[in-house]
């Protein structure tokens, strides 16, 4: 056999492969959290005053002393060793968007070469890895490219148990030698307290005496596909990139929405059940996962948490996907768009802010009218996503979410807000100077005696909306499924502390020239529509209308790439913003921009590369090789007169010349060095990279439908999307 050995053994490999049975698993009281060290367990196990001190630190964000540290740092250790770990490892999310993690064993050993363990306040507290390797966006200089990583104990410690052992994970902040924030964790802690001291403003200027600490909240939906590894080992592209560079349509894709909801192909279940005892294990809600549009494609949603937690538990789910993906002969993908033409992935931030006070504010209860407070976050959060959109879409933006975002299959790439019919009434109605709630009481009563009645939702479902109120929270829907939830999460808190700022000085002004709560409140809210109120849109996102309507009547900004979009990074707007909320320095946000741009731009070219190789050294050589079999069969043909149609030899000489000389063209544009930007190297990536990549796909994809199937060395769509 040629080339195509892989691939056809991959075929061989599923069809024998392993019989998958669903296991009977340990009931969730025996499992949950087993391998978090949590409050529970440190109650347990430190003394009465050790205790209440971490446990305030942990409620409230209070400073620790070493005492504490020491010992809740000896206490973690017993845990661990008890359980047979080794290994302890500070993790940390670099502003990449991935996890990393450096290992140190407990083990030290006295000069007899005794056994002794070390793991003290210190080493729990503070970790320094080399974390010189790690884009810094200009923030560290090699020769001070020292990195701190720091303790968070708001988010708890756990064991990680893979094939190779077990490890205790720390989670940590990530710094420069200077202090600045080097990660995620930081901004995302800084924009919780930014939201905190200005919704906290916000309650006592409307009255409310005790006001407890607010945090925000996330639940996020995760979307994923899962193929078969023995593919993935004969796609290069799956492999590297994360998704499919070459590869024709298959006869049947999704057209039929048979896979939505449908049953879950037992192989599958068995890897979800497997996946969740460990999210189980590690205190991770799994509640919720089913299937998606496409086929191969699955959702899991966590119930959400406090938002700090859910970040780190997003990241560590990903992992623990991975992770079991192989153990089971998968390849898990996360990138948003694997395969052209099928529904891509996303991640729906769910998001909302509350305390143990006033509770969830963006929850209108039954009578949003009358509920002030409720109007005035929602009110926030329409302002926020007016002012702060083209941030918002930094927030959802990446290379691979490009494939995918302003497909009509996720919501576009302007940003505006559905607030369901309700709301958008009352909103309508305070911007007339009004507060009328003119809508039905939300009873659904489907007239069948034996279904009883419930409340309806306040708001219906708008999937075509990026960011949508859903009842209770709001629906982040733009953000792609490989992304970290915390880049969004840091925006949606800052544009909300934001606005509740600007919010609480105009009602402290109204308030102070006389007028009563209510009065104040929809003066106050009156001037916020009036401004930002273009950012409603309760129609369809998808319409072509919409986009002529968004930019052209609303002034709405629309970002179609992450090039356009990563530069307004550099707004003056966006840098006041985070500068006056205290979550990123100029400094520090200037770094993102760098990051984020090497990022985008090493993805495409990396891709771009990939796709030389593979159309070089795999395509190339198998409709060669098809041609060489088509004309020596033409020519015995010929030398026995009989008469051979030469027009598929001829179709395939045309589109192997189209395709090389596409892969050409983006040879010289990979040639090119110089740009005189990130700006301009990114445009560049977009405008000529990317469509000379179309240009060579759109040959391959027809070669592929030409060549001898025998013959092609790539797992087709059909294979990889319906063999499980
Ligand atoms: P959908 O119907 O959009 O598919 P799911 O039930 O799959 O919704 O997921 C919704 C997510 O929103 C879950 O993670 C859920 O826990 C989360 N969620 C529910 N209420 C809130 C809230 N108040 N704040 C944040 N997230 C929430
Ligand atoms: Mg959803």
């Amino acid at each position: 056999m040629s080339g195509n050995y892989a691939r056809l053994e991959a075929v061989q490999q599923i069809v024998n492969g392993k019989n998958y049975k669903t296991k009977m698993t340990k009931p969730l009281s025996k499992i949950w959290a087993t391998d978090v060290y949590n409050l529970a367990k440190m109650e347990e196990a430190l003394s009465k005053k050790a205790f209440k001190a971490i446990k305030k630190t942990i409620k409230t964000g209070d400073a620790l002393d070493m005492a504490t540290a020491d010992a809740v740092a000896a206490a973690m250790k017993d845990w661990a060793l008890s359980k047979g770990v080794k290994f302890f490892s500070h993790v940390f999310y670099p502003m990449t968007g991935a996890t990393a993690e450096k290992h140190d064993g407990f083990i030290i050993s006295d000069s007899d070469g005794n056994m002794v363990t070390d793991f003290n306040g210190s080493l729990l507290v503070k970790g320094e890895p080399d974390g010189s390797s790690f884009p810094n966006g200009g923030l560290r200089v090699t020769n001070a490219a020292r990195g701190y990583t720091a303790w968070d104990p708001t988010s708890p410690a756990y064991i990680m148990q893979t094939d190779n052992g077990a490890t205790l994970c720390i989670p940590t902040t990530f710094m420069s030698w200077k202090g600045h924030a080097l990660d995620k964790k930081i901004p995302l802690l800084r924009s919780n307290k930014a939201m905190n001291e200005a919704a906290t403003k916000v309650l006592k200027t409307m009255g409310e005496e005790e006001v407890a600490p607010l945090n925000s909240s996330c639940g996020a939906e995760q979307e994923y596909f899962l193929v078969d590894a023995n593919f993935a080992a004969a796609r290069p592209d799956l492999l590297l990139a994360g998704r499919t560079l070459f590869g024709k349509a298959p006869a049947k894709g999704q057209e039929f929405d048979d896979h939505y909801f449908g049953a879950i192909p037992e192989r599958v279940q068995v890897f979800m059940q497997d996946v969740e005892d460990q999210l189980y294990r590690l205190g991770i809600p799994a509640k919720t996962h089913h299937n998606e549009v496409a086929p191969a494609q699955f959702e899991i949603a966590p119930y959400f948490e406090a938002a700090n937690v859910a970040a780190d538990h997003q990241q560590l789910l990903m992992t623990v996907f991975k992770h079991t993906a192989k153990r089971h002969g998968f390849v898990c993908l996360f990138h948003e768009k694997p395969f052209a033409g099928i529904n891509g992935s996303g991640k729906h931030v769910n998001w909302s802010v509350g305390n143990a006070t006033q509770g969830n504010l963006l929850d209108p209860g039954s009578t949003p009218a009358e509920n002030l407070n409720f109007l005035l976050f929602c009110g926030a959060v329409i302002r926020g996503v007016h002012k702060y959109g083209p941030l918002l879409r930094i927030a959802a933006s990446s290379a691979g979410n490009d494939h995918r975002l302003g497909a009509n299959e996720a919501p576009p790439a302007i940003m505006s807000t559905y607030l369901g019919e309700q709301i958008e009434g009352i909103f309508n109605s305070i911007k007339e100077g009004k507060l009328d709630d003119t809508s039905e009481t939300g009873i659904m009563d489907l007239g069948l005696s034996q279904i009883p009645t419930f409340t309806k939702d306040a708001g219906d479902r708008n999937r075509t909306s990026p960011f949508a109120f859903t009842g209770n929270r709001f629906e982040f829907r733009a953000v792609g499924s490989e992304m970290s939830v915390a880049g969004p999460l840091i925006v949606m808190n800052t544009m909300l502390a934001d606005s509740l700022n600007w919010i609480n000085d105009k009602l402290e002004a109204e308030i102070s020239a006389g007028a009563d709560k209510t009065a104040a409140v929809i003066a106050v809210l009156k001037e916020l529509m009036n401004e930002h109120g273009a950012a409603v849109f309760g129609g369809d996102g998808y319409s072509a209308e919409w986009h002529k309507e968004a930019v052209e009547e609303r002034g709405l900004i629309n970002l179609p790439t992450s090039a356009d979009a990563y530069p307004y990074l550099k707004d003056d707007s966006v840098k006041e913003l985070f500068e006056s909320t205290g979550v990123l320095t100029a400094e520090e946000l200037e770094s993102r921009f760098k990051v984020y741009a090497e990022i985008y731009i090493l993805k495409i070219e990396v891709e771009a590369k990939l796709m030389i190789d593979m159309a070089k050294t795999q395509i190339y050589p198998a409709a060669t090789r098809y041609m060489a079999d088509l004309a020596a069969t033409g020519a015995s043909m010929a030398d026995l007169g009989i008469d051979f149609d030469g027009s598929t030899l001829n179709t395939i000489a045309g589109l192997t010349g189209d395709m090389m000389s596409a892969v050409s063209k983006l040879s010289g544009l990979m040639d090119i060095e110089d740009h005189d930007s990130e700006e301009a190297h990114m445009q560049f990536c977009a405008k000529e990279i990317l469509p000379t990549m179309a240009e060579i796909r759109t040959a391959a994809d027809a070669l592929e439908a030409e060549v001898a199937d025998d013959m092609w060395p790539l797992a087709t769509y059909q294979e990889m999307l319906n063999i499980k």
